[in-house]
């Protein structure tokens, strides 16, 4: 059995925790992290991040679970969402701007 198999679900959007259920049917709930498993500086790596490269490329977005590193792929929706958020900050800025400059 190789341990180079890796187990990869979709990452919801705005999902970070894992929903990962383990033997006794609890959620995992542990943090989604950004996984960086390609490193071009460095000489060696283990099976598992050579079967992400080998799986996914070399710069793909992937999240790995803390716990039980389950890896997580983002949708394609997720990218909405991304925006949906970035939004946020100009309406806040112009609201902030405007209490600054009195009349
Ligand atoms: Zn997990």
């Amino acid at each position: 059995m190789s341990t180079a198999d890796l187990k990869v679900k979709e990452k919801k959007p705005g999902q970070r925790a894992c929903d990962e259920k383990d033997a006794k049917g609890e959620l995992c709930c542990g943090h989604l992290k950004r996984w960086y498993y390609y490193h071009p500086l460095r000489l060696t790596c283990s099976e598992e991040e050579a079967a992400a490269v080998k799986e996914f490329g070399k710069n793909a977005e992937v999240y790995r679970c803390e716990r039980c590193h389950t890896l997580y792929r983002p949708v394609a929706t997720d990218r909405s969402t991304a925006g949906q958020k970035f939004q946020l900050h100009p309406v806040n800025l112009w609201g902030d701007f405007q209490g600054k400059n009195p009349k």
